[in-house]
């Protein structure tokens, strides 16, 4: 499964500038700033954003409204305090590191496991499973057949199964596109998708 989806990767992945980058910081923002918004809006806040805030130290040190006149196209409006709050958080319990562990990024002000596990794995290169509700779709319908998963624990070892062997980033980024070309909410558009083959997913319904 997961070799058919990294060699359709190759050659429909979509680039952004937060695949790019292996800084745990700007990762750590960038999946702060995903949340709820798209890949696309992200993107054009990106650079305006680490223009102005290229450490967390200087995100310390802002001005919550400044951050929201950059952030605020995203519809977040709520979001650009909680920011300056966790890079205070990260700068006077871290030293102004971003932590390196689950236990230190999950304390983080509006760090859940999902961005935690980005953070370790496209910043620190390590290997963790990652599961928001579009990679649960994805999973859920070609392994499980339906568009829920069995249990909530379900999509994060099943992930862990089909992931273990690939790069991390590759694989997460190649879910997370098959999620909105293909396999996309309300009606998956399941001809020429790289798993149809081996999709459990009833195309009858
Ligand atoms: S075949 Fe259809 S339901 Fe299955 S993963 Fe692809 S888009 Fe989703």
């Amino acid at each position: 499964m997961a070799s058919a989806l990294l060699e359709w990767f190759d050659t429909n992945g979509r680039r952004y500038p937060f695949r790019e980058t292996s800084d745990p910081y700007r990762i750590l923002v960038s999946e702060m700033l995903l949340r709820q918004t798209t890949s696309r809006q992200v993107s054009a806040v990106y650079h305006p954003f680490f223009d102005s805030y290229s450490t967390i130290n200087t995100l310390a040190h802002a001005d919550g409204s400044e951050v929201l006149k950059i952030i605020k196209p995203l519809g977040i409006h709520n979001r650009a305090e909680g920011l300056v709050m966790m890079a205070r958080q990260v700068l006077y319990s871290h030293q102004g590191e971003v932590p390196g562990t689950m236990d230190g990024l999950m304390a983080l002000r509006g760090v859940g496991r999902y961005v935690a596990s980005c953070v370790l794995s496209f910043g620190y290169g390590r290997w963790y499973p990652m599961v928001d509700s579009n990679i649960q779709r994805v999973l859920s319908r070609a392994i499980h057949g339906g568009d829920r998963p069995p249990s909530p624990k379900w999509a994060w070892s099943e992930y862990e199964i089909i992931g273990r062997d690939h790069s991390s980033r590759t694989l997460h980024s190649a879910i997370i596109d098959l999620s909105h070309i293909h396999c996309r909410p309300k009606r998956p558009l399941c001809n020429g998708c790289p798993l149809a083959l081996a999709c459990a997913h009833d195309r009858t319904q």
